[in-house]
């Protein structure tokens, strides 16, 4: 069996009742093989990254410890988006279930298909306040800097957190 390996997944839906896709989606991601939850944040109401003709978001962050590889912990998320129905159409546009790998322990990782840390999270309040819940207070991002510093920084206007 492979070291745990502790990692982060951003979860976003617009779509069929959002709220229930994620609190699905949170309970399945406790269901993976070789897996096991170990916290995840309050859920976050944001607005969508690129086209606004589209619903708010419903966002979380989920804190795993996996003994899956980072490919095959992609095949997982993306075999669970698929069970939530995702359909490609645009980009950024809306969705049933997005599942991000935002951190696989300290690790970087460049390939065409799995880049982490996930290159926009710095950027993203939607994925910095989540994780910033669950994460250590010292966490850093490879690349990016210490969360901490990160959060200080990001815009708060377009996201509440939700009871
Ligand atoms: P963004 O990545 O900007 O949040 P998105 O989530 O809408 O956009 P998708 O259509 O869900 O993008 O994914 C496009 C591709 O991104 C996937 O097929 C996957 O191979 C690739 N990808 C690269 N790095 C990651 C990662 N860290 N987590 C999830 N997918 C990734
Ligand atoms: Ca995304
Ligand atoms: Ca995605």
């Amino acid at each position: 069996m492979n070291d745990r390996v502790s990692v982060y997944i951003g979860l976003g839906s617009n779509l069929q009742n959002p709220k229930r896709q994620v609190e699905t989606a949170l309970e399945e991601l406790a269901q993976l093989p070789d897996t096991s939850l170990l916290d995840h944040s309050s859920l976050y109401r944001s607005r969508p990254v690129g086209p606004q003709d589209q619903d708010d978001f419903i966002n979380a962050v989920a804190h795993l410890s996996t003994a899956l590889a980072a490919d095959s912990l992609l095949d997982a998320l993306q075999q669970l988006e698929q069970q939530h129905h995702r359909v490609r159409e645009r980009r950024w546009g809306p969705r049933s279930l997005d599942l991000d790998l935002l951190l696989y322990g300290a690790r970087t990782l460049d390939t065409p298909r799995l880049k982490v840390p996930h290159p926009e999270s710095a950027k993203r309040s939607f994925v910095l306040l989540p994780l910033h819940e669950v994460a250590p207070t010292d966490l850093r991002i490879p690349g990016l800097g210490l969360l901490q510093t990160l959060v200080t920084g990001t815009e708060r206007s377009d996201i509440e957190r939700l009871a």
